[in-house]
């Protein structure tokens, strides 16, 4: 680790004056990804800002609209067990308690989970050539071990994942991310945070360079009643997923009025088709209606060798997940239609 400067800011203004004061300054809040990041000497900053103390940053706050602003140095698990997020955004505890650890969830925050990097073991690894680390160097998990990589979405550039749980489920319930740079503020809908590869995979979202995440906007919405996360993974606890599913859904009867379905574990950003959800709207929840949504979702999917697995099982998980969303009961661990 090289000699690097530390300096801890109160406020939103200062602390962007200290990140943009250097152009090798990097944000640290919960630190759990950027700490990794260092000891692997896959990141170098000269100067380090410690955003912890900024208080405005660290409430829920309900919206007179009926949504809910997450701050962004709320910890993952204070957002998790939050009553108003129970209530009003159960797939969002839901997926966040999937995620990662009890210790890391009460260190992370709402703001770092956007931005955690992938876990491609290539891009960890600063002795093999990797598009991400170092632009224009190649990509060893095109040919190579790709088990964990992507399905959707990928360029000859780049196969990594983005890992975050919370994130797939931020990306069905259609959260805004806001953020602050030295020109004001702007609002970023989800959809459109996180990147594909493309030729250009060092960028792993459309946040920029002098720019902070203030908050995370999750708008009013009925997603409340029929709803699940389903995590398929290697093992139980404090693994990334294979494959994820998000799936939420307004109902009248047996009939579809709104579905929101989002991936994990699967592409270069959480995967949502807008396709697929227009097909099931109006239509009844069967498990054959579910399988047409889920060949919608995977459409141009492509594995890599390795990875080849996820495709069926991404398949099976999202009507599953589908199924299950339609009565909360069947969420416990085991249970729900078998794959
Ligand atoms: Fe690097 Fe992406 Fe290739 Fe992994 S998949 S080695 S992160 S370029």
């Amino acid at each position: 680790m090289n000699n690097f400067q530390y300096k801890k800011e109160i406020t939103v203004t200062t602390a962007l004056e200290a990140v943009n004061s250097n152009e090798n300054a990097a944000f640290i809040a919960g630190g759990t990804n950027i700490i990794d990041l260092w000891k692997y000497n896959i990141t170098n900053p000269e100067l380090l800002v410690d955003i912890n103390g900024i208080d405005e940053l660290r409430t829920i706050q309900e919206l007179e609209d009926g949504g809910v602003r997450l701050g962004a140095l709320v910890k993952n698990a204070a957002t998790a067990y939050h009553p108003v997020i129970e209530k009003k955004y159960p797939l969002l505890s839901k997926a966040i308690l999937a995620g990662a650890s009890a210790q890391i969830r009460n260190m992370a925050t709402d703001g770092g989970n956007l931005l955690q990097r992938t876990r491609c073991y290539y891009f960890y690894d600063p002795d093999v050539p990797c598009n991400k680390r170092v632009p224009g160097s190649g990509c060893p998990a095109l040919n190579g071990r790709n088990r964990m990589h992507a399905i959707l979405g990928n360029s000859e550039h780049c196969i990594a994942v983005f890992p975050s749980d919370m994130c797939v489920a931020l990306a069905a319930l259609e959260a805004v991310v806001n953020v602050m740079g030295p020109n004001g503020s702007r609002s970023i809908p989800f959809a459109e945070f996180h990147r594909l590869p493309g030729d250009m995979p060092h960028l792993d979202n459309t946040l920029q360079q002098d720019e902070m995440i203030t908050s995370i906007d999750l708008p009013s919405n009925h997603l409340y009643k029929h709803y699940t996360y389903l995590k398929l993974r290697d093992r139980h606890s404090y693994a990334f997923a294979l494959v994820s599913v998000a799936a939420a859904f307004e109902m009248d009867g047996n009939e579809i009025k709104k579905a929101r379905i989002a991936l994990g574990g699967v592409a270069h950003k959480p995967w949502r088709n807008t396709e697929a959800e227009e097909f099931l709207k109006g239509k009844t929840a069967t498990a054959d209606n579910f399988l047409i949504a889920a060949e919608n979702v995977l459409f141009g999917a492509q594995g890599r060798g390795e990875n080849d697995f996820k495709i069926p099982l991404a398949r099976r998980a999202i009507v599953r997940a589908c199924m299950m969303a339609l009565n909360p009961e069947t969420q416990r661990p085991g249970a729900g239609p078998s794959l």
